[in-house]
């Protein structure tokens, strides 16, 4: 693959899975953003800021050190020098990470910072397929491929209930999709780049499709 496949969508469409495999696929590099918006979050978290400070949060976020790999089978997080690649994954930096992410200072500086990631991968002449909430909208307008993934909502909270079982965390399925439905909704109405396909994505609905029948169809868009 040349160039960029942006991956957009909400949580619990199969998103990070299909990514990492496909970028595999195509020999391409792969760049996790919302791995980035939570980094920014368990920063703001261990310096006791409170999320909702938007000031505060725009301060910490300004200071601090992420490091985000773009090898799909192992993606690295770091937050300074620490591998934080459980830690951003944990209850408390999730439902925090809505109302960090829609600090448009933060987003300034991440856009900014992942612009930077591709730009480097594409000079080497490769390819890159980035995955989040905004890349065919804001980060990559120009990507050659832009998919959005969707699924029906009982379908994601089930997907990231068997997630988060599987991770140890086990939550009872009202409460996993009440913590689904929050994030949603929290990333589609926010005022800065709400979660939305771009105009000319392709909308995949993936409620009904396993991960390799989504990873067939997106390998046949990506060889257009
Ligand atoms: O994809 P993931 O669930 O790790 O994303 C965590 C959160 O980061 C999302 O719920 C959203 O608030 C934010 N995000 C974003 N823009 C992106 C990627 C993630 O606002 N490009």
């Amino acid at each position: 693959l040349r160039g960029v496949v942006a991956l957009d969508g909400p949580s619990g469409t199969g998103k990070t899975t299909v990514a990492r495999k496909l970028a595999a696929k195509l020999g391409a590099s792969y760049l996790d953003t919302g791995a980035m918006y939570r980094i920014v979050t368990l920063a703001v978290l261990r310096a006791g800021v409170d999320p909702a400070d938007s000031a505060a949060v725009a301060t910490v976020a300004r200071k601090v050190e992420l490091t985000v790999g773009t090898t799909p089978h192992r993606p690295l997080a770091r937050l300074g020098d620490d591998d934080v690649g459980v830690d951003i994954r944990t209850d408390r930096v999730t439902a925090a990470v809505s109302a960090v992410s829609a600090v448009p200072e933060v987003r300034r500086l991440l856009v900014a910072r992942q612009r930077e990631i591709i730009a480097g991968e594409l000079a080497g002449g490769g390819g890159i397929v980035v995955e989040g909430r905004d890349i065919g909208t804001v980060v990559a307008p120009d990507a050659g491929l832009k998919v959005f993934l969707t699924a029906d909502p009982a379908v994601r909270a089930a997907r990231r209930g068997a997630q988060d079982s599987a991770a140890g965390r086990a939550a009872a399925p009202e409460t996993v999709r009440a913590s689904v439905d929050r994030r949603d909704r929290l990333d589609s109405t926010r005022a800065a780049s709400p979660l939305r396909p771009a105009e000319d994505a392709v909308e995949v609905d993936t409620s009904e499709l396993t991960i390799d029948q989504v990873l067939v169809a997106l390998c046949e868009l990506a060889s257009r």
